[in-house]
């Protein structure tokens, strides 16, 4: 029988709280889990900012210093669970001094992955493998080939490993950037080249929602297929990257939308087979909003999305 493989991609509030850190710890306790993707640590609270913001804000014109302690203040909370010698203020300050050299923006944007990674497999004990030692790209595009090469070589070496997502490397050793909210991409990377596996992606909300949540409560979608993902992804529904859909469907692979703050709770499952469930999403342009449910779609003006959305929402059509 084929090995059971897990890949899990942990965003980027899961590295924010206490709660959320000792539950990916408790589900790293599972050996089937052996790839784990991690994004830079995220807001902890609604006006707080995501790691990677703070260090585009610091290759603009900003108070630096005052940029420069707010990522080692986030950083701290996590460092300060792990009981060995990680000494994180000296990595930012070579990280800092390393940028102001080579002007790289893509080496400064993408060590939010970096650090954050690191710093969780010194916590979890799990081997660090940086994104420039297994996701490559080639002509601009991503190199399959040579990654399912790494891939298996660390896979045969490690029972589980770490890898940071959102990046990789060119063949002129270049780092690249995905678009925002990208280390989605990078687990859908992996998933695709393992085929037939499960990827889980923990995120801080409980699956996909049937209706955006800014317009009522709403009910997760507990199966949906990757039409219906993509659909929606490319709407309003940013719960996950809108190319994942395309990455993954027909692979045989299982997606799971899942909280990290709710291990147990509601999650949605995206396969090649499930029926179309029930769902309605919305995307604007300048003449007005275009609104998609599950058997219809009608362009409104702005003004009136509320009313039709939850109209469309109450009646289920
Ligand atoms: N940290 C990056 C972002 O904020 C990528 C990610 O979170 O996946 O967009």
């Amino acid at each position: 029988m084929k090995e059971k493989i897990v890949v899990c991609k942990f965003g980027g509030s899961a590295t924010t709280s206490e709660q959320s850190i000792e539950n990916i710890r408790l589900l790293t306790q599972d050996k089937t889990r052996r790839i784990l993707v991690f994004s830079a640590i995220g807001k902890e609270f609604q006006n707080d900012f995501k790691i990677t913001d703070l260090l585009i804000a610091l290759t603009k014109e900003n108070d630096k210093v005052l940029i420069i302690n707010k990522i080692k203040d986030k950083f701290d909370k996590i460092s300060l669970k792990i009981d060995k010698n990680v000494n994180i203020n000296e990595k930012i300050n070579k990280t800092i001094a390393k940028y102001n050299k080579n002007k790289d923006f893509n080496y400064l944007i993408s060590r939010g992955e970096y650090l954050t990674s690191y710093l969780l497999s010194k916590y979890l004990n799990i081997p660090f493998v940086p994104a420039e030692k297994i996701v490559y790209f080639k002509n601009e595009k991503i190199d399959y080939r040579k990654i399912r090469r790494k891939l298996s070589y660390y896979l045969n070496k490690y029972q589980q490993i770490i890898v940071p997502g959102f990046y990789g490397i060119d063949e002129n050793n270049k780092l690249k950037l995905f678009s925002r909210g990208g280390s989605d991409v990078t687990g859908a990377i992996f998933a695709k080249i393992l085929k037939s596996c499960i990827y889980e992606n923990w995120t801080d909300v409980d699956g996909v929602k049937e209706i955006n949540p800014i317009f009522s409560h709403s009910n997760t979608i507990r199966k949906m297929n990757y039409s219906q993902l993509k659909l929606m992804t490319s709407m309003d529904a940013k719960v996950i990257h809108k190319d994942c859909a395309d990455i993954l469907k027909g692979k045989g692979i299982e997606l799971l939308v899942a909280n990290i703050f709710n291990i147990n709770g509601e999650k949605t499952t995206v396969d090649d087979f499930a029926e179309k469930s029930f769902f309605v999403c919305y995307k604007e342009n300048k003449k007005g909003v275009l609104i998609v449910s599950s058997n219809n779609r009608m362009f409104v003006r702005k003004e009136e999305l509320k009313e039709k959305i939850l109209k469309i929402y109450e009646k289920g059509e």
